[in-house]
């Protein structure tokens, strides 16, 4: 057996009950994991300071001297143990409030320590609580005198004794036990590209680095490894997927689509929206399950592409699914795509949460039987219960609201899988999409359709709300209508909803009936009331709509042309940028308008600066990721493939770049690596396949 594949347990000096708490408490089982637990910062155990030198600040310093006295004090509250340490010239305090007896006893007086800490300063007087202590003797002959490593742990961990200095012992057993150096993993042509060190030397320098020169040749060794073992799986995945899963052919493109583009198309399409359709068609004539991931700004039209895609579906046969995240969108969605479909011979049905137990069961006949074309919906219409005919192709509209499990279930629901295309108006920029979703293919719509007019941006503060009021009735003179919108974080908060609620009533004040009419749309509102609200709103009826963000996605009023966030230091850039989208919709020019208080954070300053600069969702999009990392921008359900050991997707951008390259070169030239010079890669991923589960998150 591999002697990495060990349990824990065996390893000296860890035992059965140090080995369960590794295991609950950082998730490290074996040898291997041990090994691959990396320090998250290293200590700087070079420099020595005098007492008298010492910076006035709470840094972590190292100080050489003897104690030349204990005293334990008694408190009000249990005892302190103080030493007085004297480095020759001055002295200072060590303090202990826990495990007096057992520190006072090892403690030899006259005898050098070095003594590494936290300091704490009362007036002029410094002292260090809880310091690492080590003799001078033991420190001489230790593992590092220069860098030492600093390792994640928890509260419980340090409770039951198990210390940084305890994880350092362990890896230094660890590396001492493992006799065979470690095997190198990287064919030796992609070290020799980047002068990279081997495996062994990067290990060992991870955890005891001899120099920062060594440190960093390790940490990069390590980041290159781990980026380009994750391309190369995704990637492979990919060519898999590809050889593997069967897929419909919509072969032709009949009187549907054709009619269609003749009679119907209500407006020419942007070289973008022609150029995704092409690449679809490619996709699903081809015999192999599309899986595609269409990206375009708001606005940028991606429902017509959707459509055009469904009508080819038809046309082959095939019954469609198109999946909104909200009812109001799936509803919008329907209606859009009815009359667009005006009088095609196409029959489509709309199923959300909130459809009566009959009209379902007419759904179910005319799906089950194959007289519906096309079902457009919520989460509602992947549930097990709904069984088409014969689908083909299943349209997931703002995927980021999807889990991946959902998109899973979509599979189960014909003998081959459907084709699926998402759709996004969240720009991912391409590093993390490459990351993350290298088992899509990716098509973009990069150009918006002619005759929009930028959006204005301006960022006011709740002082000057009387100007914006004026400016929004100005608006609504022009016969325009406005937004304005709330944020509900949580749509149960109490004060989130009496924000929304007094917020109305003071523009209700401001903008009186019968003059005005408002509308208000809210996520505790049944949901015929919301319907009837955003119906009077896209009716015309109602000049301003309040709303929360269940407006954010989709809707679709091109008349609105006035967006006003309140307390939008509040929001995410990517909810901002949403939400902008709804305006600027029509031809005439819109603003948006991000109301805050004075008070902002550095952060919320970055957000609102950034949204007035840009309205480039690619850009708002890079920031985003700067500021929010990786994890939080996908959802926790995608971030799985995210959760590097040392790599940082946003940090190495540049090793991320090169790493795929490389894989895609690898397998361009050696798809099943086969190559003698390959060897390494290929014993890597068995044993990568045996012991890991990143691919959980892949259907
Ligand atoms: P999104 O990509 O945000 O889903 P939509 O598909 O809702 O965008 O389209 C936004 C608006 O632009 C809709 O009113 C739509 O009818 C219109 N539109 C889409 N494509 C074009 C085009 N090529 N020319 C003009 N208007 C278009
Ligand atoms: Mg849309």
């Amino acid at each position: 057996m591999d002697p990495l594949q060990t349990p824990i347990e065996y390893l000296k000096g860890v035992g059965p009950s140090r080995a369960n708490l590794l295991k609950q408490e950082l998730n490290l089982h074996t040898f291997q994991d041990l090994l691959h637990f990396f320090p998250h910062r290293y200590i700087d155990r070079s420099t020595f300071y005098k007492i008298k030198d010492l910076p006035r600040n709470s840094s972590e310093v190292q100080i050489k001297g003897e104690i030349i006295k204990t005293e334990m004090i008694q408190q009000k509250r249990g005892k302190r143990l103080v030493a007085t340490f004297d480095d020759g010239e001055n002295n200072m305090e060590l303090v202990w409030f826990r495990g007096h007896q057992w520190i006072k006893e090892s403690i030899k007086l006259n005898k050098s320590y070095v003594i590494f800490g936290r300091l704490n300063w009362y007036g002029n007087r410094p002292n260090m609580p809880h310091p690492e202590m080590e003799t001078l003797e033991n420190f001489d002959k230790g593992f590092s005198k220069t860098l030492q490593a600093v390792y994640p742990s928890t509260e419980k961990l340090l409770n039951k004794g198990i210390s940084q200095r305890v994880i350092i012992k362990m890896m230094g057993e660890l590396l001492h036990s493992i006799k065979n150096p470690f095997v190198e993993t990287l064919p030796e042509d992609l070290i020799a590209k980047y002068q990279l060190i081997h495996k062994n030397e990067a290990l060992i320098n991870i955890h005891f680095p001899q120099d920062q020169t060594r440190l960093t040749a390790a940490q990069n060794r390590l980041k290159y490894e781990e980026l380009f073992f994750i391309q190369l799986q995704l990637l492979m995945k990919n060519l898999q997927r590809k050889q593997k899963i069967k897929g419909f052919v919509f072969e032709k493109v009949g009187d549907h689509f054709n009619n269609f583009f003749s009679n119907n198309l209500p407006f020419e399409l942007t070289e973008a929206q022609k150029r995704v359709i092409r690449e679809i068609r490619k996709d699903i004539g081809n015999g192999q399950q599309m899986n595609r991931l269409l990206q375009g700004d708001v606005g940028s039209g991606k429902t017509i592409v959707a459509l055009m895609v469904m009508l080819i579906a038809a046309d082959n046969g095939f019954q469609s699914c198109l999946m909104a995240p909200t009812e109001i969108l799936a509803k919008q969605h329907f209606n859009s795509l009815k009359s667009m479909i005006g009088d095609l011979d196409i029959s489509i049905g709309l199923l959300t949460g909130s459809s009566k137990k009959a009209e379902r069961s007419q759904l179910s006949e005319q799906l089950e039987s194959g007289e519906l074309d096309v079902l457009i919906g919520t989460h509602a219409v992947i549930e097990d219960k709904v069984l088409f005919k014969n689908i083909g192709l299943a349209v997931v509209d703002e995927q980021h609201r999807f889990g991946v499990a959902q998109r899973a279930k979509l599979w189960r629901k014909n003998t081959i899988p459907p084709h699926v295309l998402v759709m996004t108006a969240t720009p991912i920029p391409r590093t993390l999409a490459m990351s993350v979703y290298g088992d899509l293919d990716i098509s973009v719509i990069d150009e918006l359709p002619p005759g929009r007019k930028k959006v204005k941006t301006i960022h006011r503060y709740d002082s000057n709300r009387l100007k914006v009021f004026k400016f929004i009735a100005d608006e609504i003179q022009k016969g325009r209508q406005i937004y304005m919108v709330y944020p509900l974080i949580k749509e149960s908060e109490k004060m989130d909803y009496k924000d929304l609620m007094d917020g109305y009533e003071s523009i209700s004040r401001a903008f009186p009936p019968p003059q005005y009419q408002i509308s208000i749309v809210h996520g505790q509102m049944p949901a015929k009331d919301k319907d009837y609200e955003m119906h009077r709103f896209i009716k015309k009826q109602t000049q301003i709509m309040v709303a929360t963000t269940v407006i954010e996605v989709g809707v679709n009023v091109p008349n609105a042309s006035v967006m006003v966030i309140e307390s939008a230091e509040r929001f995410g850039l990517s909810q901002l940028h949403q939400l902008r989208g709804r305006v600027g919709r029509g031809n005439d020019q819109s603003y948006c308008i991000l109301m805050s208080s004075h008070k902002l954070t550095r952060e919320a300053k970055t957000r609102l600066e950034t949204m007035t600069a840009t309205t480039d969702g690619f850009q708002i999009a890079e920031v985003d990721l700067k500021l929010r990392g990786p994890g939080d921008l996908m959802g926790t359900q995608q971030s799985g493939v995210l959760q590097l050991k040392i790599a940082d997707i946003i940090k190495d951008n540049h090793w991320l770049k090169i790493a795929r390259s490389d894989a895609q070169e690898l397998l361009r030239e050696d798809p099943r690596l086969d190559a003698h010079k390959n060897i390494p890669l290929r014993q890597t991923l068995a044993k990568m396949k045996a012991y890991q589960n990143i691919w959980n998150y892949i259907s």
